[in-house]
């Protein structure tokens, strides 16, 4: 091979590896603006409320989408990508990722667990002494995260922190406003039918700041087990206080929740399925429930239409 050939070969071959990495930007990359901090979260409730946050002075891309379940989570390899070209990890951390705490500890110099509130504010787990990690449906709660999360950002980017400052009083506003709107959409259940029955211990926060008696088939993480007795006692209590409705969860399988029903129909007692609760993931990114508060507003209709 001549030597002006072999040349033409490697430019060419050059050429079209250029080509091909300029032409297909990878769909799970961080969208990159110039001087905008590059910050990747767990869950989608964490991607919505840096993103208020942080408005134009970050990106922001979530890895946990619309049904995920983020108890049994595994990272895949874009996402290793998508850590290892972030700024900042925030992870939602007290118990939720229980699969992905390797990954934390690895990145420590990043990562940033937003939750780890003061303890004495949080429920217990399962009646053990670790921390119940599904504090955004206690909105008084996700805005004390969003101020940690300030915090952080304005560490992180100085010259941004008062953006950051006035945005968090924007969104603690606006959770505030919220909270008062769950509280008056659930004000037309009476106080016997305030029983929500759901397939995994997710809503204890929800069951104390709206004054609901919370039961569930699992414990407050999905890797835990349902056991038929959990089922057997569920379903007398279904019975014997005649509550109408239980609940299917997104991120979670129905089935246990339709072995429920089963069980309660043999005991004389017709229970409904009264509809899908977002617990550990948002709604579709747009729709109605594709934010913390979007998500709030549809659990308390979905609760409050099929309790009353
Ligand atoms: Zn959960």
């Amino acid at each position: 091979m001549g030597l002006q050939k072999l040349v033409l070969i490697t430019a060419l071959t050059f050429g079209l590896l250029l080509v091909g990495c300029v032409s297909q930007p990878s769909a799970d990359s961080i969208p990159d603006k110039p001087g905008q901090l590059k910050v990747v979260t767990t869950t989608g409730m964490l991607g919505d409320l840096v993103e208020r946050v942080g408005g134009d002075r970050i990106s922001v891309k979530s890895l946990m989408g619309p049904g995920v379940d983020p108890h049994l989570y595994q990272a895949k390899s874009s996402d290793l990508l998508a850590l290892d070209q972030a700024d900042l990890i925030v992870f939602h951390g007290i118990g939720l990722e229980g699969r992905m705490a390797r990954i934390f500890t690895q990145q420590k110099d990043k990562a940033f667990e937003a939750a780890a509130l003061d303890p004495s504010l949080l429920l217990k787990a399962d009646n053990t002494t670790e921390p119940d990690p599904h504090i955004w449906f206690d909105l008084d709660l996700w805005g004390k995260v969003a101020e940690r999360v300030t915090q952080e950002l304005s560490r992180r980017d100085p010259a941004g922190k008062s953006t950051f400052e006035a945005n968090l009083r924007s969104y603690q506003a606006d959770l505030e406003k919220a909270k008062s709107e769950v509280t008056e959409i659930l004000r037309t259940i009476p106080p016997k039918q305030r029983v929500l029955v759901t397939a995994h211990d997710a809503f204890q926060y929800f069951g104390r700041a709206y004054g609901f008696e919370i039961r569930a088939i699992q414990g407050t993480n999905t890797a835990s087990e349902a056991g038929a007795s959990q089922i057997r006692t569920l379903a007398d209590i279904l019975t014997e206080r005649k509550i109408q409705a239980i609940f299917v969860e997104t991120s979670v399988s129905s089935t246990t929740i339709g072995a429920l029903q089963q069980a309660t129909e043999a005991r004389g007692w017709q229970v409904k399925i009264g509809g899908s609760l977002f617990s550990d993931a948002m709604g579709d990114q747009g729709s109605e429930s594709g934010s913390v508060i979007g998500m709030n507003l549809s659990n308390a209709k979905t609760i409050a239409e099929a309790l009353r």
